[in-house]
């Protein structure tokens, strides 16, 4: 296997959608191997390479213009790639023409036609595909079952809602049963309550048909709640892959930390130092005390990561105290998230909140487990 390829080869999603060991080395379902996509002269996505099991959910995560959609669109055949392969199945595709690929697509504007009905547009790529009229209409039928729309077969998209127009983009992009599903941002245009329920509808027509999807999205939570595995892109190259709690847990790169969930950046000075463990003066003028992968020199500059759910507040706060003032606090029910000044660093505290909610202005202790953090070194990479 080249370098760089992730080795997925072997995995595929048991019932519950988790990837598990097979035996027999399964081919994967899509594999980029060193792709490069210049847009002219500039580079947007470089040493791209993935491999997506079969019947996985995979997200493309990242800022604006990381190259999340010039993948997308690569496979899809939308745009060319300047290096490397790709291959959806056995079958190499980069030189293959967009309508060849068998690839289903969901866009952020729906990309419906305004003047078909609902069956025209679910039937569109049956017909292009020139399935019997019989056939058609029991697919179509089955699509719209499948999106919860049953019956709207006559209706035209003007009369849908948003989240319906984008179910009906879905069955569209499903019901000739391409071997890859690709989703651009399908849920941004949509209102709040609509996406998380979008979400969880996604994730369930995906899991029922068992299509190989790739999701590409800026929104972590989405990112977090829908996927298998998520690759966190940044300015063009793939930043790290892994499940959502691997990726949200151990970050490997500052970059990954900042961007996924809000972390609490430490930085500090390691004063003392042993296998195991070491004592970090931070840049704060608190002292914390920290599990540590591997020995660390008194000295060395380190960042200490801590996850917002892992700072506990008040009483809560047993080890790793240090002291701050409440700059915000926004109460949430059973959990509060306070934002507390500890000397010119805000860290940020979402936990659930047992006793009174502390106010803007008091003071407060804040406090951490020493494993419950990542220690990155001073170019940003996690200590391991
Ligand atoms: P967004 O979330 O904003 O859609 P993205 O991560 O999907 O961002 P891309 O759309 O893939 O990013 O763009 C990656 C980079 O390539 C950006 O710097 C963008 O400006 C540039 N780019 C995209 N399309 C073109 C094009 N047709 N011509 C020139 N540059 C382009």
């Amino acid at each position: 296997m080249p370098e760089g390829v992730i080795p997925l080869q072997s995995s595929r999603p048991d019932a519950a959608g988790a990837e598990v060991s097979a035996a027999g080395a399964e081919r994967p379902a899509v594999e980029f191997r060193d792709v490069e996509i210049a847009y002219g002269k500039f580079v947007a996505v470089r040493d791209f390479s993935l491999s997506i099991a079969k019947g996985s959910f995979v997200t493309l995560l990242g800022p604006s213009g990381c190259g999340k959609t010039t993948i997308l669109r690569s496979l899809a055949g939308l745009v060319d790639i300047t290096r490397g392969q790709i291959s959806i199945g056995s079958r190499r595709v980069d030189d293959v023409p967009i309508y060849k690929r068998n690839i289903g697509l969901v866009f952020q504007n729906y990309a419906l036609f305004p003047h078909k009905t609902v069956f025209d547009n679910v039937a569109f790529g049956l017909k292009y595909r020139n399935v019997p009229k019989a056939d058609i209409k029991r697919k179509v039928g089955q699509a719209l079952d499948m999106v919860r729309l049953p019956g709207s077969e006559k209706k035209l998209p003007s009369q849908l809602s948003g989240g319906q127009q984008q179910r009906i983009a879905l069955a569209r992009a499903i019901v000739f049963e391409p071997e890859v599903l690709l989703l651009d941002e399908p849920l941004s245009a949509l209102d709040a309550n609509m996406r998380e329920e979008m979400r969880v509808e996604i994730k369930k027509i995906q899991r029922e048909t068992g299509i190989t999807a790739i999701f590409v999205t800026h929104d972590q939570e989405e990112a977090l709640s829908m996927s298998d595995r998520i690759v966190v892109m940044n300015a063009g190259s793939m930043e790290q892959i892994g499940t959502p709690q691997e990726v949200y847990e151990t970050p490997q790169t500052a970059f990954v930390a900042d961007f996924l969930g809000k972390a609490n950046m430490l930085a500090g000075t390691v004063s003392v130092a042993d296998g195991n463990s070491a004592t970090v003066d931070l840049a704060v003028g608190q002292t914390v005390k920290v599990a540590t992968p591997r020995p660390l020199g008194v000295g060395s500059a380190v960042t200490v990561v801590v996850r917002p759910q892992k700072l506990s507040v008040g009483p809560a706060a047993t080890t790793n105290r240090l002291s701050g003032r409440v700059v915000s606090t926004s109460y949430l029910g059973g959990s509060a998230i306070y934002e507390v000044d500890l000397g010119g660093t805000t860290v940020r505290s979402n936990t659930p909140i047992s006793g009174t909610v502390v106010r803007e202005g008091e003071a407060m202790e804040v406090g951490f487990d020493p494993a419950g953090c990542v220690l990155l070194d001073e170019s940003g990479r996690r200590i391991s």
